[in-house]
């Protein structure tokens, strides 16, 4: 059975602006199970990364509760979170930007065990470096490449080994295939499937792209305009999604799979602006189904019986 890793209740991180305050995650709440991969998608824009990083508190969030661990985790200082970041990996978009160019392979994925201890001998450091890049599909002799000489599907497997090199509960991936080509996309989701149930890690995926978190998730969000409006397990959101917004989001990607309803809905209009986000629900404005209660109160986020929670008048 299942237990809950990592948890936010009502997370919010607004930043100020002449305009008025930048709602970027509005009142987030959601449960990230061990060993399962959560996988958040929505538009460019609607605050993902923001998310990940107040999750992992690279930022401050402006107000709600970071659980991990069991730990409220939202007030520590940099101290605290020290101690904790080897708990927590992350891998990034874009592998050409990530690895230090000046650094060998070796370096870069044994830096974090000598940061945090975990190995200080040279011959402990190779043994682990070795183990890893095995793990992740690459060739030991290009322990002492620098990552010019690299393709981008290799740079990505190096992040994703100096990720895993601390053995952390969770990683967070933000577009981690996105750079890449399909082919090289494909092989490094396997490879990732792999360590996970190998390592019994956790993962949280953000994508703007629903073919990738229709891979690899597990449980599924779908993220509008700072809020989560739909979630649940993934084969329930793709069979039967309920919220406008997220039958939008599906109705724009074409489905192979003849037994998954195709949705009627198109999404039209343009996101409006988290520094004036319209009252009530704010996919008012785009919603076929709009009523004028969607224009005046703000739907509550219900847990449904069937296991989903969407924030949507109509449920
Ligand atoms: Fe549409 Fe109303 Fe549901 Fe919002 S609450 S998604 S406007 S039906």
């Amino acid at each position: 059975m299942s237990s809950t890793l990592m948890e936010v209740r009502n997370l919010k991180k607004h930043f100020p602006s002449p305009a008025g305050p930048v709602k970027a995650v509005d009142g987030i709440n959601l449960k990230i199970e061990q060993g399962k991969s959560f996988g958040l998608v929505g538009e460019s824009g609607c605050g993902k990364s923001t998310l990940i990083r107040v999750m992992l508190k690279l930022l401050e969030p402006t107000e709600g509760e970071i659980i991990f661990q069991g730990q409220d985790i939202t007030k520590y200082g940099f101290r605290e979170m020290r101690s904790l970041r080897k708990e927590m990996g992350m891998v990034f978009q874009d592998p050409h930007l990530a690895l230090n160019p000046k650094m060998t392979v070796f370096d870069i994925i044994s830096r974090p065990l000598k940061i945090h201890g975990l190995a200080r001998k040279k011959g402990e450091l190779m043994v682990q470096v070795v183990e890893l890049m095995q793990a992740m599909g690459l060739q030991t002799e290009h322990m002492i490449r620098f990552p010019h000489e690299l393709s981008g599907g290799q740079k990505q497997r190096i992040g994703v080994a100096r990720a895993m090199a601390v053995e952390p509960k969770i990683i967070f991936l933000d577009e981690p295939t996105s750079a890449l080509d399909v082919s090289v996309q494909t092989k490094i989701l396997k490879l990732l499937e792999q360590a996970r149930r190998e390592r019994d890690l956790t993962f949280f995926y953000i994508s703007h792209d629903i073919n990738l978190i229709r891979v690899v998730a597990d449980i599924m969000g779908v993220m509008y305009l700072g809020k989560i409006v739909e979630m649940g397990p993934k084969a329930l959101l793709l069979k039967d999604p309920h919220h406008p917004y997220t039958r939008g989001l599906f109705a724009a990607v074409p489905e192979p799979d003849p037994d998954i309803i195709i949705s009627e809905i198109q999404l039209t209009g343009e996101v409006p602006s988290p520094v004036n986000p319209p009252p009530g629900c704010n996919f008012n404005p785009r919603c076929p189904h709009v009523m004028d209660r969607c224009r005046k109160e703000e739907p509550e986020f219900k847990e449904l019986s069937d296991g989903r929670s969407v924030a949507c008048h109509l449920y």
